[in-house]
């Protein structure tokens, strides 16, 4: 069997892909959307004002990006 090497214990936060933000801005009209509850990764949202829809991505390190459905 393999030898694993030396574990060195890291300090790995292991959280969850998710922001804080309760609000996002509209990349197709610019507007500002607020959302009731704090935006996840996956989670599909849509602009208040123009209709468009978006999938919420979020990378590991937090950069929240909107995906056109
Ligand atoms: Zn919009």
């Amino acid at each position: 069997m393999p030898v694993d090497k030396n574990a060195d214990e890291e300090d790995l936060k292991e959280d969850v892909a998710r922001s804080r933000a309760t609000d996002f801005d509209c990349p197709s009209c610019s507007a500002n959307n607020p959302v009731e509850s704090a935006l996840r990764d996956r989670d599909e949202i849509s602009c208040h004002y123009c209709g468009a829809g978006y999938q919420v991505r979020i990378n590991p390190e937090g950069r929240m990006k909107l995906k056109e459905l």
